[in-house]
């Protein structure tokens, strides 16, 4: 039997494994959508994460590992979950090794967490840290543009301030990263005040 992939570029072409990934995260997130009131499948979200790392010169670990990055995390209630064991399978243990990262435990309090991931920011690998980022990027547009179900307006204001504290933990890897999260904080900033 042949050994697993360690990494991604001694075995196969980027656009390949990230076009697996791609396809892996649709057929996971099949029956999963946002929380936001479009209700737009979930798959969306990866999609963009993917894409912000991508057009921000991100290494392709990192672009696969955020194609992959809520399928563990959101698939725990299905009657096959995606575990790291399979990620590892089938994109090699570094990808698996970043999913593991930015993957919250669901046995925590939500509270919990949230205090967790800032603390943790600065502890985080470059590649987890600039998939950390473009995820909380991808979470604030939908929070100004296409907010959760009965998230008020106070809720969505300490959502959005929480978010700029794990990013703090996380700057400092991709200038350029770094420059759209603090562009896109000011525009869901200046959304929420102007609906108040
Ligand atoms: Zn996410």
């Amino acid at each position: 039997m042949d050994s697993l992939p360690l990494s991604l570029a001694a075995t196969e072409a980027p656009l390949g494994v990230v076009m697996r990934a791609a396809v892996f995260a649709g057929r996971v997130h099949a029956s999963h959508r946002r929380k936001g009131d479009a209700q737009e499948p979930y798959v969306n979200h990866v999609l963009e994460v993917a894409e912000i790392l991508a057009t921000h010169g991100a290494p392709v670990p990192a672009i696969v590992a955020a194609l992959l990055h809520d399928t563990v995390e959101d698939s725990d209630t299905d009657p096959e979950p995606t575990t790291l064991a399979h990620i590892a399978a089938a994109f090699g243990e570094e990808v698996a090794g970043i999913v593991a990262e930015v993957s919250d435990d669901k046995s925590l309090p939500k509270e919990t967490r949230k205090a967790l991931q800032v603390r943790q920011a600065p502890k985080k690998s470059d590649a987890a840290k600039q998939l950390k980022l473009a995820d909380k990027i991808s979470n604030l547009r939908a929070i100004a543009a296409s907010p959760p179900r009965g998230w008020d307006h106070a809720r969505r204001v300490e959502y959005v301030g929480w978010a700029g504290r794990v990013a703090a933990g996380l700057r400092g890897v991709n200038p350029a990263l770094d420059a759209l999260f603090d562009a896109t904080y000011r525009d869901a900033m200046a959304a929420l005040a102007a609906e108040a």
